[in-house]
């Protein structure tokens, strides 16, 4: 049965005409089960039908005129309860519903099945059978199993269809994904991808075919040559039938073989990444689908070849690709290191398949003030490029191709914000106090050089969050003591007269530096932010001294600890952090009135430490909350995975008890509490950190306009109030709804939303 299932799922998957797939698929399943109909209806949600859209037993002529309502017939009954059912008789039961049309009538049993993907009922497969009789167990749950293993192939075919022409009249061709930094763009997509990954490689049309094939075919030799290295290598090493693989493997790098079917491609105007990513695929999908596992296998070997093919040509490539015009970008995932290597001023909007709203990649998005959507596994990234999009990402939607009339208000709704943001700007030097005249300092989190901008420092009343492992990740090795200092201090510097919190380097999880690989099963339980400097005392020594010397005749310099979990590790770190500072002060006996002893603190981001937070409090000098760690721990959500992240909400009930909490054992303690997170940045949440009693709020400079005006226009009563109806509140949607319809309320909806 296992085998069947796969082979059954392998072919739809693999279907680049998804009707034609559903077709073999019942046919299949008809034989397999030895039923006498299998039939697929999917769910149209503009005209709220179910359509027959294959059919093998049925009348075939009925294929695409049945029709019924969601919630019509025995089909809409299916979705409406998302569950099978399994009927002996269906004549007896009050919701059956024949179609003539179809020769329906004969078929007495029935088993109906909902493909469901992310919660979306997409269609209904159904088997029937002239006997009356009961479906088995056995039956069943193949039918469920294949079922829940189509559904990814299906919602992935009703995207693709979007991307076909542009948009008639009214139709609206929208992707729906998750908000990830605020603001529209407009413009055409450029697909990135990461270095030799084929499956991202997008198309690209090419007039010059003779260097196309010129340089494919030097990569292929490259490939080739590698193969004999290869072979050579391991002729001592393995049996003479082993090595006669390496044979294979050259010659299905042969012209007569992969070689002349690219060539092929590439005549057809192809660039040379694409024909190889066509010619592959095509392979692959046959080697995948044979029942032998041996020939199975020889898939991933084929993919390996092609590679390696892809790094030669890459090599090959005159430049990089650059956005040389302002550019939509799409990538399988942005990396943060994408984007650096991206000139801004090209950046009109990013689309990321993978990711998620809180990542880092994500957070220098918003950074960059870089309109951003994620969340669109199933579609194949190549049907981007070059397509004229939309990027909403108030809402977290792209438009594809959109009509004219689509695109005219969009334009409108950014004239808008342009507005908007130029009015916000102007008020910028105004002091950020409640209408009841209390102040609510409000800081920036830098770590791009672009941060340290006049226009920057001027609206911030300090630094409330140096992420310095950001000039690590643009290295290519660590940075001496003495590259350090110069880095340190010019943000210092920048910011001088004002206190500068510098938190010390927090890699491990999604930030990976390229000289110090950490390979974990589960990073961002792993090895992480102090774990790692505690365990390499050499590096956060050298960094802490960077900082003491960098801060040489400046005031207000703060070290912060990420991810502590532990009391010994703050122990442990302030060990180091004293050691560092006597150091200094050895080697530097004529600077010792320069030098003030830092003032340390944590940020709070593991759950562990709400629970140890008087002894935190009595250890540290002040508290900052990562709100994106600590909502990644607490809901115990991967931050970067888009299938959870509708759990991943700052408006989660058992955050904002958590952040009483440590705001309450802090007031009580008299240890000054700051929040650092995406939260502290999000217009919506501004009502509940300042009814929290948070001491200040540190965001990206872009958002700083936005929570000013939200403080400017509420009193600090109105704010405590909010806080205690929100903290009866059970569901995130509905303390986030009751926060947007406040600032609603109040005549600032521009802040939150598209549009005046
Ligand atoms: C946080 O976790 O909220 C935080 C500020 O740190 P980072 O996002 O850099 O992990
Ligand atoms: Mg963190």
């Amino acid at each position: 049965m296992l085998e069947h299932l796969r082979h059954i799922t392998q072919e739809v998957n693999l279907a680049s005409d998804m009707q034609e797939s559903l077709r073999i698929m019942v046919q299949q399943v008809c034989s397999v089960l030895k039923v006498e109909v299998c039939s697929v209806y999917l769910a149209d949600y503009n005209s709220h039908q179910f359509t027959l859209v294959a059919t093998e037993g049925l009348n075939p002529k009925a294929i695409g005129v049945v029709r019924l309502g969601f919630t019509e017939g025995l089909v809409g009954l299916v979705a409406q309860r998302e569950e099978p059912i399994n009927l002996q008789d269906v004549s007896r039961h009050p919701n059956y519903l024949y179609f003539p049309q179809a020769g329906e009538e004969q078929f007495a049993s029935f088993l109906g099945v909902p493909v469901i993907h992310q919660r979306k009922v997409l269609g209904v497969l159904v088997i029937q059978q002239k006997a009356s009789r009961k479906f088995s167990n056995n039956e069943e749950t193949f039918l469920i199993t294949l079922s829940a293993q189509i559904a990814g192939a299906i919602a992935s075919a009703e995207s693709v269809s979007l991307f076909s022409g542009p948009a008639q009249g009214l139709e609206v061709r929208r992707l729906e994904g998750l908000p990830v930094s605020t603001g529209i763009a407009i413009g055409a997509a450029t697909v990135v991808y990461a270095s030799a990954d084929l499956s991202s490689v997008p198309d690209k049309q090419i007039t010059d075919i003779e260097f196309e094939v010129e340089r494919f075919q030097q990569a292929l030799r490259a490939a080739q040559n590698e193969v004999v290295t290869m072979k050579e290598r391991m002729t001592d090493l393995v049996s003479q039938e082993e090595l006669a693989l390496f044979d294979a493997y050259y010659k299905l790098l042969s012209d007569n073989s992969l070689g002349n079917e690219v060539v092929g491609e590439i005549a057809k105007g192809q660039w040379a990444p694409g024909a190889l990513r066509r010619v592959v695929e095509k392979h692959v999908g046959v080697f995948e689908s044979m029942d032998d596992p041996y020939l199975r296998e020889r898939a991933s070997d084929l993919k390996d070849l092609a590679r390696n093919v892809l790094l030669h040509l890459e090599d090959n490539r005159a430049e990089r690709p650059t956005l040389d015009s302002e550019s939509v970008i799409v990538a399988d995932e942005i990396t943060a290191s994408m984007l650096a290597e991206i000139p801004s001023e090209h950046l009109l909007g990013i689309v990321s398949l993978h990711g998620s709203p809180s990542s880092h990649a994500a957070i220098i998005a918003k950074a960059l003030g870089i309109p951003a959507v994620i969340g669109f596994h199933d579609i194949p990234i190549h049907r981007f490029e070059g397509k004229h999009l939309i990027i909403d990402g108030y809402n977290g939607h792209v438009y594809l191709s959109p009509s004219e009339a689509l695109e005219k208000q969009y334009q409108r709704l950014i004239r808008e914000e342009m507005k908007l943001t130029q009015e916000l700007e102007q008020q910028l030097h105004q002091p950020s106090i409640t209408t009841d005249d209390v102040h609510y300092p409000l800081f920036v989190n830098i770590g791009l050089m672009a941060d340290f901008e006049k226009s920057v420092q001027a609206r911030a009343d300090g630094v409330g969050l140096y992420r310095t492992e950001i000039p690590f990740l643009l290295r290519e090795r660590f940075p001496s003591e003495a590259e350090q200092i110069q880095i340190y201090r010019s943000a210092l510097e920048a910011f001088r007269g004002k206190s500068v919190t510098i938190r010390t380097l927090d890699i491990g999880g999604d930030k990976q530096l390229p000289y110090f690989p950490i390979d974990e099963d589960n990073p961002f339980l792993g090895w992480r932010g102090i774990r790692v400097t505690l365990d390499h005392p050499e590096i956060m020594l050298v960094q802490v001294r960077a900082i003491l010397k960098a801060s040489f005749g400046i005031q207000g310099v703060r070290i912060a600890l990420p991810m502590i979990s532990t009391i010994e590790e703050i122990d442990a770190a302030q060990r180091l952090i004293r050691q560092a500072y006597y150091e200094v002060q050895e080697e530097n006996p004529e600077a010792k009135e320069l030098l003030q002893p830092p003032q340390v603190g944590i940020v709070l981001e593991v759950p562990s430490a709400i629970y140890q937070i008087h002894n935190i409090t009595s250890r540290v000098d002040f508290i900052s909350v990562g709100s994106n760690d600590l909502t990644q721990y607490l809901m115990a959500v991967d931050r970067n995975n888009a299938q959870v992240s509708s759990l991943f909400s700052n408006f989660q009930p058992a955050l904002i008890m958590a952040l009483k909490q440590i705001c309450d054992a802090c007031d009580e303690n008299n240890t000054p509490n700051y929040i650092c997170g995406e939260m502290a940045g999000d217009p919506i949440a501004t009502i509940l950190l300042v009814g929290l009693g948070f001491k200040g709020l540190s965001m990206n400079a872009r958002s700083l306009p936005k929570v000013k005006k939200i403080i400017n226009n509420i009193s600090q009563k109105e704010a405590k109030e909010c806080l205690e109806e929100v903290l009866k509140m059970e569901r995130a949607k509905d303390i986030h709804a009751y926060l947007f319809e406040k600032i609603e309320s109040k005549g600032l909806g521009g802040l939150i939303r598209a549009g005046k």
